[in-house]
């Protein structure tokens, strides 16, 4: 069966057709039946090299054999045990390592999950309700966090989906990214703030990335309003660098959420911080968090060895750079929008200059967007299908793959 057929049946079992919205595309989404590599394969006979990757998950490609072999060890032996096992020390003492300042670590099932969790933590901690995050964050899909961005006065947050209470939503604030001097207002104003919540380098909407001395700005700030800093690094833990953000821009946050990455391509989702603040999670103490797949042996296993991989093979960070480099130099003078890269992680805004923030993103030109999106992936090239999702390569894109990549960029942006 065909996409187009597998979609229009699709349509009556899933709400529009599909498991999550951004796999949404009109009119209709192509339907892979295999991955490999850099490659997506449909079920109408297309090979796609994939600029998606998942949205995040797949740093070393898909399908790694190193990381399938860890997963077929492990499904051997079982895939879920509802005891403790000695991979969640394992792959807990390879967070603690990597990320100073992280002393403890609780393991969950998701991202969403991982914020969630650190947000009810740092409400606890603290004994604090409110918490500021930036406008266009994206923390995943939890009650909390889906505040509409640009709210005006920044005072109460209005929810973003329907079926949010309101008084909740009022407990978060928001604040354009890039912008310290509205965090100190706020913070000097609102005193019963408990974290605020931050992705270093903004994922889900570009990437946006920090000015210089904005990560050090933010923790000054917190710090003298005692005001609890988490970064998200759901996206960039392990993806900047095997220290992720808080290591390239040399900030340490309180408490850090991690995901994607870490869990090598199957669920997980993690939160990690100092004893004094970690031991506040149940059983040891009284904020709850509980979870029948937390920790499951399958994520673990794949998610030790994609870090254990990265450790030894640290010179895919410098590829992955160069890499994004190859596709911005491929551009040359022809770039009309701007283009954004840090590391596997980039962009072609259709926007003048780099964005310094969500509102300065919106006003990218969508319709130029989908109309290069149409044209890449005729070309054989699948990039997440928003202008607001960032692009991502891996350690499994050959030259070969860049040199497509950035030549198809080319000729797709240019008329
Ligand atoms: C993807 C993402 C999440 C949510 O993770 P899920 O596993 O999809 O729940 C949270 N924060 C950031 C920064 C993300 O990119």
């Amino acid at each position: 069966m065909r996409s187009e057929e597998l979609f229009n049946r699709a349509s009556k079992i899933l709400p529009g057709g599909v498991s999550s919205p951004v796999r949404a595309i009109s009119p209709y989404p192509f339907y892979t039946i295999r991955a490999e590599g850099s490659r997506l394969y449909s079920v109408d006979g297309e090979e796609l090299i994939d600029c998606c990757m998942a949205y995040g998950p797949l740093l070393l490609g898909h399908g790694h054999p190193f990381i399938k072999d860890a997963i077929r060890t492990q499904l051997e032996k079982g895939w879920l045990y509802g005891t403790p096992t000695p991979a969640e020390l394992d792959l807990a003492s390879l967070l603690i390592a990597d990320y100073p300042g992280t002393e403890m670590v609780r393991f969950v099932s998701s991202g969403a999950e991982a914020t969630m969790a650190a947000i009810r933590l740092a409400r606890g901690y603290t004994g604090k309700p409110d918490i500021v995050k930036v406008e266009g964050g994206f923390h995943g899909a939890h009650d909390s966090v889906l505040v509409k961005a640009g709210s005006g006065a920044m005072t109460l947050g209005i929810p973003d989906s329907a079926g949010i209470v309101p008084e909740l939503a009022a407990h978060t604030l928001q604040v354009p990214y890039n912008d310290p001097q509205a965090l100190e207002e706020i913070l000097s104003k609102q005193k019963e703030v408990a974290a605020f919540i931050i992705e270093p380098v903004l994922g889900n909407i570009g990437p946006i990335l920090p000015e210089k001395g904005y990560l050090e700005t933010v923790r000054a700030i917190t710090l003298a309003h005692d005001v609890l800093l988490i970064f998200d690094e759901v996206i960039t833990g392990y993806r900047l660098g095997i220290g992720g953000a808080q290591e390239k821009y040399r900030v340490r946050p309180d408490i850090t959420t991690f995901g994607k990455i870490i869990g090598g391509g199957l669920p997980i989702g993690a939160f990690a911080g100092p004893r004094k603040i970690m031991q506040m999670i149940s059983p040891a103490g009284p904020v709850y968090q509980a979870g029948t797949f937390n920790g499951n042996p399958l994520s673990l296993a794949a998610g030790i060895a994609t870090l254990r991989y990265l450790h030894q093979h640290q010179e895919i960070y410098t590829m992955l750079e160069d890499g994004t480099q190859a596709i911005q130099d491929s551009l040359g003078k022809r770039e009309r929008g701007s283009f954004v890269h840090l590391g596997s992680m980039f962009k072609y805004f259709f926007h003048p200059t780099p964005p310094h923030n969500y509102s300065e993103a919106k006003r990218s030109d969508t319709g130029r967007f989908r109309i290069f999106w149409e044209k890449m992936k005729k070309m054989g090239i699948f990039l997440p299908p928003s202008q607001f999702e960032t692009n991502f390569l891996s350690s499994a894109h050959s030259s070969e793959d860049i040199e497509k990549i950035g030549k198809a960029y080319a000729s797709c942006i240019s008329e």
